[in-house]
């Protein structure tokens, strides 16, 4: 039998109550319906190369893609991010950088949450020193409450004041990124 998200979900924990869905599949798929019609507009006839942020954003990444119809270059890259000793004072390095070359075209940087900003901010300008003549991102959930660089999304799937959240790619501890929908996740419980 075919479990749907909610099922695999609730099996997953231990407490039922642990998580709640707060965006479905339905939700999801019409949002990033949106975003790429957005997107193929404003990127008509020009050269794009979209940067997926691994992990969590591969499942977006793969959706939004396959709806483009720019012909884009695609790459891939993965951070870590360490806090330093304030909340403010993030470190993010480069685990995996990116193999096309972006010197002179668009840049779309497919990210899966932006929470306090300062991955997208270093980010945007690692591709910035790399040459691209334009960066924008593309998010999957806008956290834009918890904001500690000024930095903006151009494109917004959806939005959460706050809150932890898993599935459609979104991990905790690496598990849960297979969940079709996405999932307030209440850690205490
Ligand atoms: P920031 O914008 O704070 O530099 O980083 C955002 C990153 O933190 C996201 O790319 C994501 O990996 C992680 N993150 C932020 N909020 C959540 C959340 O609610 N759930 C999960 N799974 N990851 C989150
Ligand atoms: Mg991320």
């Amino acid at each position: 039998m075919k479990n749907n998200g909610t099922e695999k979900a609730a099996e997953s924990c231990n407490s039922k109550n642990r998580f709640t869905c707060i965006f479905d599949e339905k939700e999801i798929t019409a949002r990033i319906g949106a975003v790429a019609a957005q997107i193929n507009a404003d990127y008509a006839g020009k050269n794009l190369v979209a940067v997926c942020v691994l992990k969590g954003a591969f499942m977006f990444f793969s959706d939004l893609v396959k709806q483009l119809v720019m012909e884009p270059e695609l790459d891939f890259v993965r951070v870590s991010s360490y806090c330093g000793q304030t909340e403010s004072s993030r470190a993010v390095t480069i685990t995996k950088d990116l193999e096309v070359n972006v010197q002179g075209k668009h840049v779309l940087l497919v990210e899966d949450i932006v929470d306090t900003g300062h991955t997208i901010a270093f980010l945007t300008n690692h591709l910035q020193a790399r040459g691209a003549c334009d960066v924008r991102v593309a998010a999957l959930v806008d956290k834009t409450e918890r904001r500690e660089v000024p930095v903006k999304a151009a494109y917004v799937a959806l939005n959460l004041p706050e809150g932890f959240i898993v599935g459609y790619g979104l991990d905790y501890k690496e598990k849960y990124r297979e969940l079709p929908g996405i999932y307030l996740v209440d850690l205490d419980a």
